[in-house]
């Protein structure tokens, strides 16, 4: 069986210590990862300490160039990557839409090479004859990334290469559900990077993110996972003043207006709501539709469900694999059958197949309100209400009675009002007859319990920074 290594100060942990990791589509382990204890965390956090100096003082041209070669590493790897995840985390290759484990490797590289596209700007405040002053960025130094199960590759290169750009050192630990792509492109970084930049630990342990979260040679954690996990770093940080960036969980809401074609709009709904089998933070989890077009969108949706294809991601022309691990499944099937109970009406799915691996169809639940778990709790799995409505003020305020928010949309013929209402929308992304796309360079991140602090290009870049001001007396 495969075992991958973690990397500590630009070399193989030495240990024999390992945990196993399970592929998601058979429920069987499948490759064994190094595992780190707390004395392996100090020793990467030294490592990464030790490096900063070096590393912060490099010119920016020395650490755009190291970026642009992890790209490339990325590129020649993707295959390897690719697979790997499909084995872990259980999308896909291809999948549906082409939203499988290549285009998380696509994305991965396609920020990975925007982040190395980024500045470091001074800015300038005032500048007349008796005064100069200057905002220049400094990295904070080592940062501690902490990442989930569902993109875990994509996630670790949206934490780790902005904080590598602004000079900073990193110490990342992956979901000890799926470490392996991670690991793996942590190897990679290694063969461009100077020793001690860029550590990885991981264990199945479970204490490791505990122990970063107070951890006083850290000075900032990025987080992305759920709401309880991200309550609980941040009072841990606290104790050092840590800087924090917390991405957390999402129950986002779409609202779908009377004068929208359910034609036209329902492929993209069912592509955003169901990307990555559900498991995605800014996927769309709660759909509310005018009464004048809820049955014409439910049939369409349902047409569109009742076609894909659940399976081992590794064979070819599947659309959706199994959900990645069987705690998450239970919650599935639990929301699911909460609904039953609550009169609502499948429209596919909703009941888990024999057989083994994780598996739970595609499952879109109509006739169901607000009140009930599966509108009220993210499912974070491939379910869907579609909850009715007359009134859009009233469609508002639903959506806007969550304690998270990450992100929202609104669909509609007519863009200028539909823009009007997402503005209202209590979260930090709205989309317009859209949902979940996100850009290298756009601001992401979410307000209220789904976190703060944003990701990408130039504000998420700043993140990784403190600001120093000079002011220069003539
Ligand atoms: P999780 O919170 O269970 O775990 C995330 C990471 O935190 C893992 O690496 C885990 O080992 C670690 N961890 C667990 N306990 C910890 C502790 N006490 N201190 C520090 N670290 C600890 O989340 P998950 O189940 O892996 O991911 C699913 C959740 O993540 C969903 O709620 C989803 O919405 C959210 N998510 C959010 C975003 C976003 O950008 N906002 C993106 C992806 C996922």
């Amino acid at each position: 069986m495969t075992e991958y290594k973690l990397i500590v100060d630009g070399k193989p942990l030495a240990t024999t210590d390992t945990f196993g990791v399970v592929n998601p589509a058979t429920g069987e382990v499948f490759a064994q990862c190094q595992a780190a204890s707390s004395e392996h965390l100090d020793q990467a956090v030294a490592a990464a300490r030790k490096a900063f100096p070096g590393w912060s003082q490099q010119p920016d041209e020395v650490r755009v160039g190291k970026l642009k070669e992890i790209a490339a590493l990325l590129q020649e790897h993707s295959e390897e990557l690719a697979q790997l995840l499909t084995r872990e985390q259980g999308k896909p290759l291809q999948g549906f839409a082409g939203l499988g484990a290549h285009f998380e490797v696509g994305g991965a590289i396609a920020w990975t090479e925007a982040t190395a596209a980024l500045h470091m700007p001074v800015d300038v405040i005032e500048d007349s004859d008796q005064l100069r002053i200057e905002v220049h960025r400094k990295p904070l130094g080592v940062v501690g990334s902490i990442t989930p199960w569902n993109y875990p590759l994509m996630i670790a290169v949206w934490h780790v290469l902005p904080a590598l750009r602004s000079g900073n050192t990193v110490v990342l630990k992956p979901s000890e559900m799926t470490p392996l792509a991670t690991a793996r492109f942590v190897e990679l970084c290694n063969q461009v990077l100077p020793a001690g930049v860029l550590n990885i630990v991981a264990s199945n342990a479970g204490s490791l993110g505990a122990a970063m979260s107070k951890h006083s040679g850290i000075d900032k954690i990025v987080f992305t996972g759920s709401t309880p996990t991200g309550k609980r770093i941040m009072s841990a940080a606290s104790a050092t003043l840590k800087r924090l960036t917390l991405e957390l969980g999402g129950n986002d809401a779409a609202i779908v207006l009377a004068d929208a074609d359910p034609k036209k709009i329902a492929p993209a709904i069912f592509a955003t709501a169901f990307i990555n089998s559900g498991q995605t933070c800014a996927a769309l989890k709660r759909l509310y539709v005018h009464e004048g077009i809820y049955e014409e969108l439910c049939a369409e949706l349902a047409a569109i469900a009742n076609s894909v294809k659940v399976g081992n991601g590794l064979e070819p022309g599947i659309d959706f694999g199994p959900v990645q691990n069987e705690a998450q499944l239970n919650i599935v099937a639990e929301l699911a059958d909460d609904a039953r109970q609550a009169g609502a009406r499948f429209l596919s799915g909703g009941v888990r197949p024999q057989g083994p691996g994780y598996f739970y169809p595609i499952t879109l639940v109509a006739d169901i309100s607000d009140g009930t778990r599966l509108v009220d709790e993210e499912p974070f799995g491939p379910i869907l209400p579609i909850i009715k409505f007359t009134d859009v003020e009233d469609a508002l305020r639903r959506a806007n009675a969550s304690e998270n928010g990450l992100g929202g949309s609104v669909w509609s013929a007519d863009v200028e009002k539909a823009t009007q209402l997402a503005s209202r929308l209590e979260c930090g992304s709205a989309w317009i007859n859209n949902h979940a796309i996100l850009h290298p360079m756009a601001p992401f991140g979410g307000v209220k319990q789904s976190g703060f602090g944003v990701e990408f290009g130039q504000f998420g870049l700043d993140e990784y920074c403190s600001l120093q001001t000079l002011h220069i007396s003539k």
